[in-house]
């Protein structure tokens, strides 16, 4: 697509929309802005010195000749269905990204480890002596990628279902799908909404490219029948017809053991799950399986994943603050044998507690419990652990730490969000992490 001159609304003010400001207005396009929330003065201020006008969020100022869309705005707002209906496309700014990103992508969704997963897949690749960068999701614009994208280059992309659900040209050399579970039905309606979104990735390759898929999971062997590229699978619990696999001890490709299982330093089946995946498209990407053992031993993980934060008289100290959910916290648990000291706890989400109760009551000294969804998560254990009402983060590790021994370990995965006490799950993790420092 030529933006030459075109008259371009850029709707999302935040880090793509300032991204795709920048290209567009680099590719001559006139731009403006919209945003439905004022901006603050520093933020202005970048697109101040752009040249880009902010304009208010109404239908009258979105007259243009093209749309373009941040991730968090949704594809289906009426204002945005009336401009299609008027013929003016409407497209994302990953999709943008697609017509001036120079070399080969890797695209890499599901509910969860994405992350994770990107973060090790550029690892990998980098390690294994071919070059890549990492973007999109994980936290650079994929548009901000552009300039020092090159033919020779990966582009390792973590996509989110709303990056994905309206992609046209955007293409993965290789793409990868880690899991599909019920995740932001607020925005997508229905869970087959949902996994469409994410199925677009899978859509939009070619013959001759590569889908690497979740061999466990159902979504995913559904995907397989919408692509022109050929699957590979990996799979935790058994053998698979082409691709990763694994047995008590080793990691096979093709049946062909690659690399011990100890190698890896990341805790939980689940990482292993994503660590069969990035080990798979690296190797699809030109890595020698040879050289994927060393490389995923050097990774040290994603921070606020089960970081592993401090040993203090024999207990370890671990920071999950990414678990904002209680599916993340029940991989948390199950990737530790036991004497957990739990802290549970935040800005409740309409979770349902209730199916931490039995995994706790088997690995749970006790759940410390901080934040404003205290009442309901005591409710829902039900006394199946000890409870102790903390208040917040300082108050349960002090509680831990007065009552822990050598042995036990104290995990911070609160299963709610953090928005009660902190800005983000970050701020949460480096406040958990401060404390622990400051243990004596
Ligand atoms: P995402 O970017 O998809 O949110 P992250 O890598 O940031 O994924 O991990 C988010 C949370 O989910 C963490 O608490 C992590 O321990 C858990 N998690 C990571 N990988 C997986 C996986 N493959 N399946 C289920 N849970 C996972």
């Amino acid at each position: 697509m030529d933006f030459t001159r075109k008259s371009v609304v850029v709707i999302g003010a935040k880090r793509s929309g300032l991204a795709g400001a920048e290209l567009l207005v680099k590719q001559g396009a006139r731009v403006r802005v919209m945003d439905s929330e004022v901006l603050p003065a520093e933020e202005q201020a970048r697109f101040d010195a752009l040249g880009v006008p902010v304009v208010k969020q109404s239908p009258e100022n979105l007259t243009a000749d093209v749309i373009v869309i941040s991730p968090g705005v949704p594809y289906d707002l009426p204002m945005l269905a009336d401009a299609r209906r008027r013929g003016v496309p409407v497209i994302g700014e990953v999709e943008m990204a697609a017509y001036f990103l120079k070399g080969p992508i890797i695209g890499i969704t599901g509910s969860n480890g994405k992350t994770t997963t990107t973060a090790l897949t550029g690892h990998l690749l980098r390690e294994c002596g071919i070059a890549s960068q990492v973007g999109g999701n994980i936290g650079r614009a994929v548009t901000s990628l552009i300039d020092s994208s090159t033919p020779e280059q990966w582009n390792v992309l973590e996509l989110s279902s709303f990056q994905l659900e309206s992609i046209e040209q955007f293409r993965a050399r290789i793409a990868g799908c880690l899991n599909v579970t019920p995740d932001h039905l607020d925005r997508h309606h229905t869970f087959e909404n949902y996994a469409a979104a994410k199925r677009r990735l899978f859509e939009t390759q070619k013959k001759g490219d590569f889908a690497v898929l979740n061999y466990e999971d159902e979504t995913c062997r559904e995907f397989a029948l919408h692509t022109a590229a050929q699957v590979f699978w990996f799979s935790s619990s058994q053998s698979v017809p082409r691709g990763v696999s694994a047995d008590r001890e080793e990691m096979c490709f093709a049946g062909q053991p690659f690399m011990k299982r100890r190698q890896i330093r990341l805790r939980g089946i689940h990482n292993l799950e994503n660590v069969m995946a990035a080990a798979l498209m690296a190797h699809l990407a030109g890595a020698k399986l040879a050289d994927l053992g060393p490389a995923v031993e050097s990774f040290p993980g994603v921070e606020h994943r089960i970081e592993f934060v401090r040993t203090l008289d024999g207990v370890d100290y671990f920071n999950d603050s990414k678990a904002t959910n209680v599916d993340a916290v029940l991989k948390a648990v199950e990737a530790f044998p036991g004497n957990l000291w739990i802290i549970l706890g935040g800005k409740d989400k309409g979770s349902d507690y209730v199916p931490l109760r039995e995994p706790l009551r088997q690995k749970a000294k006790a759940a410390l419990l901080i934040g404003a969804a205290a009442p309901l998560i005591a409710q829902a254990l039900d006394s199946a652990v000890p409870l102790v009402e903390s208040g917040d983060v300082a108050g349960a590790v002090r509680y831990a730490r007065s009552h822990a021994s050598a042995g036990d370990v104290v995990l911070l995965a609160p299963a709610c969000a953090s928005f009660d006490q902190f800005k983000n799950f970050e701020e949460r993790g480096l406040h958990f992490k401060q404390v622990v420092a400051e243990l004596f």
